[in-house]
C-alpha cells in the first residue's frame, strides 16, 4: 500500500481482477481473450500498447491513412479489450468550453463531431444520445466563477461561446429538475453513450478488416532500446517489448496507457498520476420520467469544488432494467479512501457508493415514486483509473529522454478522455508517420497546432516538463483542494484568481 506524498512511485502495471463495471455487462464475444494470432510476432513495425479510446483511434487512424500502408500493427493490452478507464467511465462526452481555453474548447468539439460521424456512418448501437449538458454550481462563489468562465469564453470566442447558456434563475433552474443550486451552465453539445461498445466496436472492425493482430491478456512489463549495433537495429528496429508472454521488437510504439504510463516511461511518474475513481449505475424511482439533459454537480454537499459529480441516463427502453439506468460517478464527499495515486481497481470505496446512492434524490427532481425512499437501487458499483495530468492538460507526443526515439504517447486526460483520446490518438500517429516519411517532428507538431488539430498545451515539450517540475505534485493539489486552501492551481471550472472568493 502506498502513503500519502509517495506519487514519485511509478504506476504499477492493470491488476488482474478488476471490479464489475456495468459497461462490460454485455461483452464483444469476439473479443474476449481475443489473440488473433496464437503466437506473439517476434517483429513488428508499430506496436500500440492499450485498447482503450485513445489506443483504438490510434490504431483506427493507422488504418485509415495510406501513408501507413503495408506497416505490420500490433495492439497488446494488459486485460480483456476496453477493461480500462473507457470501459468504467462515466458514459459522457462533453467538452469542457469555458474551463481549459477556447483553443482546448475547439478541439473538444471537433473530437465530439468525430465520434459522433464515426457513430452514425457506422450505425454504432453505443446508445448515443445528443442532449445539452447541465453543470450545476452549488455555492455562490462557484456559480459566480462558472458564469464569470463563461463570459471570458464568449468574449475571446463569441462562436464557441454561443454553445454555453448562464442560468441564474431559480424557475428556470427548477425547469431542469435541478433542485436549489444558485447557477447552472448549459452547453448545447453533449452526448452520452456506452463507450465499451463504440470502441469494441472500432477493435472488432479492425482486426476483422484492417489487419490488426490484437493481443489481449499481454501485459508489456517493460520497453528497452535495442542495441545500436545489433542486426535489429539495422532492420529498423529500435525497441524491446518485455511482455508476460515473451519479448517483441517494435520500430514503433504509441503508448496508450492513460493512468498506467509511467510504468513503462518512469519520467512520467510524477506528470500522469494514476486517480481511482468510482461509478455505479442506479435504478431510477419507479414512474420517474427521463432526464432531458446530462449533469455535473460542482461543489454539492458542503461547496467544496472537489466534489465534483456526473450523471447520464440510459435509455429508457434499455434492458434489463426498461426505465433507465442513472449512471452516476463521483462520490468524494463520501469517500473514505485514499485516490490520488491508486492504480488498483479491483478495490471500490463503500463510502462513495453510499453517497451516489443517496445523493441524487436531493441533488435533482427525479420525479416518480419517491416517498419513503432514501436510496437508490444499485445494480452495479465499479471503481476506474483515471490518468491525471500534473498541469491538467493531456500529453502527446514523443516520450522525452534518451534511446526514446519512436516511443510516442497519447494520454493523461484527468478524468476527460471522451472528447479527447479520439483526435489525441490520431495527432500522435500523424506525428510518427511524418517521421517515418523522413519530415521533422516539430514542424509536424506546428502544422497540428496551426489546423487546430492538437492544441498547444498538450505537446511534450522540454520546457513544459521544466514548468511541471515547478508545480504542486497532484497529490499536493488535491489535499490542498480537500482541504480548500489557497494556491489552488488548475480547478475544473474556476480559474486561480477567483480561488480567494470561496
Ligand atoms: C470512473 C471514471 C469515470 C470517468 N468518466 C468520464 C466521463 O464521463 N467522460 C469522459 O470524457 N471521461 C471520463 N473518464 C475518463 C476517461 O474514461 C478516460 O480519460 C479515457 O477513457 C482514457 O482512455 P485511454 O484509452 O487513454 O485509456 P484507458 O481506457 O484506460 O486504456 C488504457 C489501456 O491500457 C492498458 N494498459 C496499461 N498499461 C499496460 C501495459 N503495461 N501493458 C498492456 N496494456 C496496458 C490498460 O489495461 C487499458 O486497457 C472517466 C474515468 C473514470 C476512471
Amino acid at each position: 500500500m502506498k502513503t500519502l506524498f509517495e506519487c514519485e512511485n511509478m504506476a504499477s502495471l492493470p491488476t488482474e481482477k478488476s471490479s464489475a463495471s456495468f459497461w462490460h455487462s454485455e461483452p464483444s464475444e469476439f473479443l474476449l481473450g481475443h489473440r488473433t494470432t496464437a503466437a506473439l510476432p517476434k517483429e513488428v513495425d508499430v506496436v500500440i500498447v492499450g485498447s482503450g479510446i485513445t489506443g483504438a483511434s490510434a490504431a483506427r487512424s493507422l488504418a485509415e491513412d495510406e501513408a501507413a500502408k503495408g506497416l505490420s500493427i500490433v495492439m497488446l493490452e494488459a486485460r480483456e479489450a476496453c477493461w480500462g478507464a473507457t470501459g468504467r467511465n462515466g458514459g459522457h462526452c462533453q467538452p469542457l468550453l469555458f474551463e481549459r481555453g477556447p483553443d482546448v474548447a475547439a478541439f473538444e468539439l471537433r473530437n465530439y463531431h468525430a465520434i459522433k460521424s464515426y457513430i452514425s456512418d457506422n450505425d454504432i448501437p453505443c446508445e448515443w444520445r445528443a442532449l445539452p449538458g447541465c453543470r450545476s454550481f452549488w455555492t455562490k462563489a462557484l456559480a459566480k466563477a462558472a458564469a464569470k468562465n463563461v463570459r471570458e469564453l464568449q468574449n475571446a470566442d463569441p462562436e464557441i461561446g454561443k454553445e454555453v447558456k448562464v442560468i441564474e434563475n431559480e424557475d428556470e433552474i427548477r425547469k431542469l429538475r435541478v433542485n436549489g443550486a444558485p447557477g447552472v451552465t448549459l452547453t448545447a453539445v453533449a452526448a452520452s453513450l456506452w463507450p465499451y461498445k463504440l470502441v469494441t466496436f472500432m477493435l472488432e472492425k479492425l482486426v476483422k478488416e484492417h489487419g490488426l493482430n490484437l493481443q489481449t491478456k499481454t501485459p508489456v512489463t517493460k520497453i528497452e532500446p535495442l542495441n545500436p549495433n545489433s542486426d535489429d537495429t539495422a532492420k529498423g528496429l529500435r525497441h524491446t517489448l518485455h511482455t508476460s508472454r515473451g519479448p517483441l521488437h517494435a520500430r514503433h510504439i504509441i503508448l496508450a496507457t492513460n493512468g498506467y504510463t509511467s510504468h513503462l516511461l518512469p519520467s512520467f511518474t510524477t506528470l500522469i498520476v494514476p486517480e481511482r475513481g468510482v461509478m455505479t449505475s442506479l435504478l431510477p424511482p419507479a414512474n420517474s420520467t427521463r432526464l432531458a439533459a446530462s449533469h455535473g454537480f460542482v461543489g454539492a454537499n458542503g461547496g467544496n469544488p472537489i466534489h465534483d459529480d456526473y450523471l447520464v441516463q440510459r435509455p429508457f427502453n434499455g434492458m434489463p432494467n426498461p426505465r433507465g439506468h442513472l449512471m452516476f460517478g463521483g462520490g468524494n464527499v463520501g469517500k473514505t479512501m485514499k485516490t490520488v495515486d491508486e492504480d488498483d481497481d479491483s478495490v471500490v470505496d463503500w463510502g462513495s457508493v453510499g453517497y451516489l446512492k443517496k445523493a441524487l434524490l436531493g441533488l435533482l427532481d427525479l420525479g416518480g415514486e419517491t416517498e419513503g425512499i432514501d436510496e437508490l437501487e444499485c445494480t452495479h458499483a465499479w471503481s476506474g483509473i483515471l490518468g491525471t495530468s500534473i498541469d491538467q492538460h493531456p500529453w502527446v507526443g514523443t516520450a522525452p529522454g534518451e534511446g526514446m526515439e519512436g516511443v510516442w504517447l497519447a494520454g493523461g486526460y484527468s478524468g476527460h478522455g471522451m472528447p479527447n483520446g479520439a483526435l489525441c490518438g490520431k495527432a500522435v500517429v500523424d506525428m510518427m508517420l511524418a517521421q517515418e516519411a523522413g519530415l521533422p517532428v516539430d514542424a509536424v507538431q506546428e502544422q497540428l497546432v496551426k489546423s487546430g488539430n492538437l492544441p498547444r498545451s498538450y505537446l511534450i515539450t522540454k520546457e513544459r516538463i521544466e514548468r511541471c517540475k515547478r508545480l504542486d505534485s497532484v497529490e499536493v493539489q488535491d489535499v490542498k483542494r480537500l482541504e480548500g486552501l489557497k494556491h489552488l492551481t488548475a480547478l475544473p471550472g474556476l480559474k486561480q484568481q477567483d480561488d480567494a472568493k470561496l
